[in-house]
């Protein structure tokens, strides 16, 4: 027989396709020949990096030869005063897809089962068909995770319940009531992992307190990253906070250096500017007005968010909108993906960024007579 990997592959990655990364700023620059783009595609800081950070960094350049600290001792402190938990409630990864794929590996085995939403991050699906985990999808609610639907589908094989709150790419979110009367109606013998990855940006007032849960709900996991407010989304850190019995078992699996050095420092100095992620709330806030307006003015809808970035529906037929926005240097996200069809996530950059996106999205609609 002709070798053929696809007889020896994990049979769940055959109905996988690879992640779909928002196309990086130099790929465009190669592809159209443009030099000046607008990446709103990512959800990255469009405020860039606190010079706090940029501006000592390279200091530990020299200390690069050298392993990192493996327990991450100087962050994991950092992190513990900042949330007011233990240093033994913190695991650190290589952004918070680590501690995710981590938490899967330590609780899932191949014999029990994941519950997701419809139009959940679809990261999860992929880490947990990528070691070989089921993963069971609830129908969603107005675009939002149906908290009641999920209750329904929890069966005997159930071991973990995965939801970003508030969601990518919806921007919908989960209340603290709703998150209550929900852990409330679960068995403790399965798991909440509550991805807070957009939690700085967050303004609802009923917004879940999940730190306050952790004592009454010892099965909740909270994640989050340094990835979005904190403006080091390429040097990927991200961390969990739960139980400490529960670290404690997922410390198990995690690769003794899997936050690199400059990562850890990074982190540290981002963490000490609580002003900066003050300005880039700011700047979103405004840019949530100026796009939700402009957006409006269009003759467009989209999804209430909490985050940093809006789902838009362009019910545009005759034109690529993602290749015709691209052409004119902006960068934005298809969201085909989440069989979300005429739907595309927009992230909320810079007051000139959001002009230039909403410029360019008029000149594709009247192109179109939509407008
Ligand atoms: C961006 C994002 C993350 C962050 O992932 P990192 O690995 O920390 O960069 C996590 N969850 C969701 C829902 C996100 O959108």
């Amino acid at each position: 027989m002709p070798f053929d990997p696809n007889r020896l592959v994990n049979p769940l990655l055959l109905t996988l396709k690879p992640y779909q990364p928002g196309k990086p700023i130099k790929e465009c620059q190669r592809e159209l020949g443009l030099t000046d783009f607008i990446k709103l595609a990512s959800n990255e800081n469009p405020l860039g990096t606190s010079s706090h950070v940029t501006g000592q960094l390279s200091q530990v350049f020299p200390e690069i030869s050298l392993y990192p600290d493996g327990s991450a001792f100087e962050l994991k402190k950092a992190l513990a005063e900042f949330n007011k938990v233990k240093e033994a409630q913190l695991i650190l990864g290589n952004g918070s897809e680590d501690v995710l794929k981590m938490l899967i590996q330590t609780f899932v085995s191949d014999n029990h089962q994941i519950l997701i939403s419809q139009y959940a991050f679809v990261a999860y699906k992929i880490l947990a068909q990528g070691l070989g985990i089921e993963v069971k999808e609830t129908p969603a609610k107005n675009y939002g995770i149906d908290l009641d639907a999920i209750i329904k589908a929890v069966t005997s094989i159930t071991r973990m319940i995965i939801f970003a709150n508030p969601n990518n790419p919806t921007g919908t979110y989960v209340n603290h009531q709703s998150l209550v009367e929900f852990m409330n109606k679960l068995s403790q013998d399965i798991l909440v992992v509550c991805d807070e990855a957009y939690l700085e940006y967050v303004t609802a007032k009923d917004y879940p307190q999940t730190l306050a849960l952790l004592k009454q709900y010892p099965n909740l996991i909270i994640t989050r990253t340094f990835s979005k407010a904190y403006g080091l989304a390429g040097l990927r850190v991200g961390y969990g906070i739960a139980d400490e019995r529960i670290i404690d078992l997922v410390n198990r699996v995690r690769q003794p250096f899997n936050v690199n050095h400059l990562a850890q420092v990074a982190a540290k100095l981002a963490l000490e500017d609580q002003d900066f992620v003050k300005n880039s709330i700011q700047i979103n806030e405004h840019g949530k007005k100026q796009l939700s307006e402009g957006f409006s003015k269009l003759g467009l809808t989209f999804l209430p968010t909490q985050g940093n970035f809006f789902a838009i529906e362009i019910p545009v037929t005759d034109v690529d909108v993602f290749q015709a926005l691209l052409r004119q240097g902006i960068i934005i996200r298809p969201l085909a993906p989440y069989k979300m069809e005429n739907f595309f996530r927009i992230t909320i950059g810079t007051p000139s960024q959001n002009e230039a996106c909403l410029k360019a999205l008029k000149t594709i609609l009247q192109k179109e007579k939509v407008v």
